[in-house]
């Protein structure tokens, strides 16, 4: 579903991501941890195209993401092809990003009518289904400054799911909320996880979340993965002292 194929990512002379190469099965619940600035955030902001590579190719569901194909030959992606590329992902950010003056209900709407041409009913009856499922069902004429955070973040998650997406990119979801608020947050993504096939890539420092929902955990250090395995094995047994050091000061 996605592939990392020798990707470089610099800002100036900082290489952030150096020369990475990692695969992604469809379905997969991937997370990825590793300290603060070890390139977590660049590589799910490449997905999302706000950023560019400087050499490598990425490949989602088979095909060249940040690339397209002309005359036979891997060119860099026109804006055009990045437009249509990325409506395969959705995105849920630390600060929920909700559309202020628009109802729950117009937030949930606004992309698929707009974007994919949806009709408003067919939009609407969808909206519904997923504010049923992030426990909201009830809240589809409130305006997200009525919302408590958690509230607002679920909003954002049926948001992201309302153009189904076949990727869905997760970062550090909830970091911003309030300790009492990040338990019902978690607990509608573990359901999507559970309910659904959708690929999901998660960036959190919940790690008894990444153990719950994950397959597979990628320890990241200075743009490379360090290690990369099912999550009993990078919490229980981790293969670098690196990591074992990352956990005992996050856990
Ligand atoms: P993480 O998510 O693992 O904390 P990031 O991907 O956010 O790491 O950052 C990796 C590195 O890239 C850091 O050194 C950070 O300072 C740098 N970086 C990220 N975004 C930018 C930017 N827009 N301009 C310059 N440097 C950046």
């Amino acid at each position: 579903m996605i592939r990392f194929d020798n990707v470089l990512k610099r800002f100036g002379d900082n290489v952030v991501l150096d020369h990475l190469d990692f695969a992604i099965d469809r379905g997969e619940r991937v997370t990825l941890i590793g300290p603060s600035g070890s390139g977590k955030t660049t590589i799910l902001r490449l997905l999302m195209t706000l950023e560019t590579l400087n050499d490598g190719v990425i490949w989602v569901g088979g095909q060249p993401f940040s690339h397209e194909q002309r005359r036979g030959k891997l060119v860099p992606a026109s804006e055009k092809y990045l437009r249509v590329a990325r409506r395969r992902i959705g995105m849920v950010f630390q600060h929920f990003n909700l559309f202020p003056n628009m109802t729950v209900m117009e937030n949930l709407t606004e992309a698929p009518v707009h974007v994919l041409g949806r009709d408003k009913a067919t939009a609407r009856d969808r909206a519904r289904e997923l504010l049923d499922l992030v426990g909201l069902a009830d809240k589809e004429n409130a305006h997200p400054t009525q919302l408590s955070g958690g509230q607002q973040q679920r909003v954002a998650i049926a948001r992201a799911l309302a153009m189904d997406p076949e990727i869905l990119l997760l970062d550090e979801v909830t970091s911003a909320l309030d300790p009492e608020l990040v338990v019902g947050v978690l607990n509608v993504l573990r359901d999507i996880a559970s309910n659904t096939d959708i690929t999901m890539l998660i960036v959190t420092h919940e790690m008894q979340f990444a153990r719950d929902v994950s397959d597979r955990v990628m320890m990241f250090d200075k743009g490379r993965v360090l290690e990369d395995g099912p999550p009993e094995q990078i919490f229980t047994d981790p293969a670098h002292e690196r990591t074992r050091s990352f956990l005992k000061a996050v856990v």
